[in-house]
């Protein structure tokens, strides 16, 4: 990972086109736009590859 820009670590897009959140993980951070982030609350497993430990991570919601 060579990549420095500051963008969303799903859809690629800059701070110059979306506000971006901050994600602290695993002593780095990473960047996530507010459209995205509903697959990090809902559906971390998609981002497995691009999120550290995203296939790990369980998903908000409950249930069936
Ligand atoms: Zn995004």
């Amino acid at each position: 990972m060579s990549v420095e820009a500051k963008q969303c670590l799903n859809c690629r897009r800059t701070e110059d086109a979306v506000p971006l959140i901050t994600l602290q993980i695993m002593g780095g951070n990473l960047w996530m736009c507010p459209q995205c982030l509903p697959i990090l609350i809902h559906s971390p497993q998609k981002l497995t590859g691009k999120l550290p430990g995203a296939e790990s991570m369980d998903a908000a919601e409950h249930g069936h």
